[in-house]
């Protein structure tokens, strides 16, 4: 139950998917959690409420993490309401697959700007709020980035370079006592499988018939990890990256 006790989190994206599972999971052991989202105020709020009928303590806070004063401001409110920051998940994320011939140049921005723009605009941040005390930083990252496969080449790329973020931090904040890791998921069903049509179709058979467990993740699967990497029990653990895919083999 304490885990992180006292501890503040924001965790990007959260209104929904493996993000809203990583707050919840980080608030039942006693984070103060800030559920940002970019358009989903309902489902922000409606983890918000989760979490507080629960005993727990959470805010939701809007910022589209790919534009610098959204970001900015995102500090600042949570510094304003909780008065601190001791954890960052970077997990908001976009992910298309389609072949190459129809990838537009939006497309590849939007990867860039959500995928890896963003997660360093919210490092730079953090850093800066961090203090002596030190504190975690924890990418949601991908098994595409190390298995990229047929149509995820924009994403996969997005992912390596996030991964490459994650290592390259870990050794400048060595000296700061900041941990930084990447979790790499394989596939999860969460909301955006569902919207962008992977539940349910061919592609969803594929990727169970590439994980040894046969069935697709849960975000409570990621969560439990974002957990670990999170609390006192990692406090060796820097610069990883943790596959959290029920061994998906690739492709
Ligand atoms: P999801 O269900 O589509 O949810 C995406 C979340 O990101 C939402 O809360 C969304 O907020 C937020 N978001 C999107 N763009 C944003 C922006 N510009 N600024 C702030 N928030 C933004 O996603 P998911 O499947 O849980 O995936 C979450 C992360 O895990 C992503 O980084 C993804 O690449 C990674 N991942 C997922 C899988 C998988 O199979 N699901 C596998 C490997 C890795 P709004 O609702 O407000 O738009």
């Amino acid at each position: 139950m304490n885990k992180l006790k006292n501890k503040v989190a924001i965790v990007t994206g959260a209104s929904k998917g493996i993000g809203a599972a990583i707050a919840k999971y980080y608030a039942a052991e006693g984070a103060k959690v800030v559920v940002n989202y970019a358009s989903s105020k309902d489902g922000a709020d409606k983890i918000v409420k989760e979490i507080t009928d629960n005993g727990g303590t959470a805010i939701s806070l809007q910022a589209d993490v790919s534009k610098e004063a959204d970001v900015i401001r995102l500090f600042e409110e949570t510094i304003n309401v909780f008065g601190a920051l001791d954890i960052l998940v970077n997990n908001a994320g976009v992910y298309n697959y389609e072949p190459i011939e129809a990838v537009s140049e939006a497309t590849i921005t939007a990867h860039l700007n959500i995928n890896i723009l963003g997660p360093v605009l919210t490092i730079r941040e953090a850093v800066k709020l961090f203090g002596d005390k030190g504190g975690n930083i924890i990418n949601i990252s991908s098994v595409a980035g190390k298995l990229p496969m047929a149509t995820g080449s924009v994403y996969s790329a997005t992912k390596a370079a996030l991964d490459a973020i994650t290592v390259s931090l870990s050794k400048e904040f060595g000296g700061r006592n900041i941990r930084i890791n990447s979790i790499l998921p394989g596939s999860v069903e969460t909301e955006g499988t569902h919207s962008s049509g992977v539940m349910g179709s061919d592609f969803e058979k594929v990727l169970i018939a590439n994980t040894p467990f046969g069935r697709m993740g849960q975000p409570d699967d990621i969560a439990k990890v974002a957990l670990f990497l999170a609390s006192d029990e990692a406090a060796w653990i820097t610069g990883e990256k943790i596959s959290v895919s029920g061994g998906i083999y690739g492709f």
